[in-house]
């Protein structure tokens, strides 16, 4: 009861009357003045400029002792820092709470990695059309994966592949009714899940024709395709079959971590999620689970610390709902990517510029330069000397709209 008053109080501060009209994106003048700036680009931290937002976008960054626009919104900033919004490339967001968590926690653009029902292709209108603050969505509606389960029911073309989906034609509807209903992206699947007990990670379940069947039809409809993968042989036969992204990667070979650098393959390792299958509480708190991760981690860390050595992009992803119960978070995902070995710049881009990238993005969002959408947070100390300061986010701001301001509850000096 009390979570339903909740989420319905929410709702109504996310949600105008229905009579209201949708708000466009911010079009008054926005300063962040005092900032010191790291932009994403990879280009050294700039200190004390002014960040000066316009119709949503970045107008100009310039010397903090340079006259701004008058009568501008600001927000002294204080010596804190700023950086591009971050991205989270793999979600499951369903739920308007869900949206408010993850861009109070510094995300401001996601991609969905499959929802039940398409509420993420809602939510991308919502946020387009400026009835929600954000996360800019990307979606990808319903997974193709050989079992339906509920999910037939998101839409009754899906009904006579509610019991398999295994052949090419099966394969092919259901990638063509994802794009009917307006997706920008498919999600399919390799192999079993690590989060189920009584599936085995490592069990490829689609092969590489299949995949291929996949990548194919979706590139027919200009859509790419994030491949869930656990197991090796599974991953390979994704990356063959022209997966643009493998998510999860735990046990990755050699040879499939070189197919992935010749072909330009992102990696997804969603590495915050396994952490919390070893761990109490957040979206697993299953006993075999927690045995589960504890043996997969170690493996995973592997796989990552060698992507990365090789020069396979690596992506930041979150892989949780943002639940009410979720402890998975972008910021714990870029810390981890430090402990694993990454300069505290190359997991930040990660998040960001590298990020965009992968989404085909990049030339609106994921670095904080002149054009670009106005998708940045504030946070209180340097995050390239303590990655650890992303996770305490003080302002979001989203296509130039603050989502999120404590700036006034004090910052100490
Ligand atoms: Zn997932």
């Amino acid at each position: 009861m009390r979570r339903l008053a909740c989420t319905v109080a929410l709702c109504a501060a996310v949600l105008p009357p229905a009579t209201a009209r949708a708000q466009p994106a911010a079009t008054k003048t926005l300063v962040l003045l005092n900032a010191n700036l790291i932009d994403g680009t990879g280009a050294a931290a700039r200190r004390n400029v002014s960040v000066i937002v316009e119709g949503g976008r970045i107008a100009r960054i310039v010397d903090g002792r340079a006259p701004i626009p008058t009568g501008a919104d600001t927000i002294d900033v204080a010596g804190r820092w700023v950086l591009p919004g971050l991205i989270d490339v793999h979600t499951h967001i369903a739920t308007l709470p869900s949206m408010r968590r993850a861009l109070e926690s510094g995300v401001t653009t996601v991609r969905s990695a499959s929802v039940p029902a398409y509420q993420d292709v809602g939510a991308r209108e919502l946020v387009r059309r400026g009835v929600l603050p954000g996360p800019d969505m990307l979606a990808a509606g319903v997974f193709v994966t050989p079992y339906l389960g509920e999910t037939a029911m998101a839409d009754p073309r899906l009904a006579p592949f509610a019991r398999e989906v295994m052949s090419p034609d099966a394969l092919r509807a259901v990638v063509n009714i994802n794009a009917d209903r307006g997706v920008d992206v498919i999600k399919t699947r390799a192999t079993e899940r690590a989060g189920l007990a009584d599936q085995d990670p490592r069990k490829q379940v689609y092969d590489e024709a299949q995949l291929r069947v996949i990548v194919e039809a979706a590139a027919a409809r200009n859509l790419k395709v994030l491949v869930h993968a656990h197991g090796d042989e599974g991953a390979y036969a994704a990356v063959k079959a022209g997966a643009h992204s493998i998510e999860h990667g735990t046990y990755l070979s050699d040879s499939t971590l070189a197919l992935m650098k010749q072909r330009g393959t992102y990696f997804v390792p969603t590495y915050a999620t396994v952490v919390d299958l070893t761990s109490p509480g957040g979206d697993y708190d299953e006993p075999p689970l927690r045995v589960r991760g504890l043996h997969m981690l170690p493996r995973l860390g592997e796989s990552v610390r060698k992507a990365h050595a090789l020069g396979v992009p690596v992506v930041a992803g979150g892989d949780t709902q943002y639940g009410p119960q979720s402890v998975t978070r972008i910021p714990h995902e870029v810390a981890f990517f430090v402990d694993l070995g990454f300069s505290p710049m190359d997991a930040i881009r990660s998040a960001t510029a590298v990020a965009a990238r992968c989404l085909g993005i990049d030339q609106r969002t994921g670095t904080l330069v002149p054009g670009k959408e106005a998708d940045l947070i504030v946070v209180e100390r340097n995050p390239l000397e303590d990655v650890r300061a992303l996770q305490d986010v003080l302002v979001v701001v989203a296509d130039g709209r603050v989502a999120l301001n404590r700036v006034p509850f004090g910052l100490g000096r």
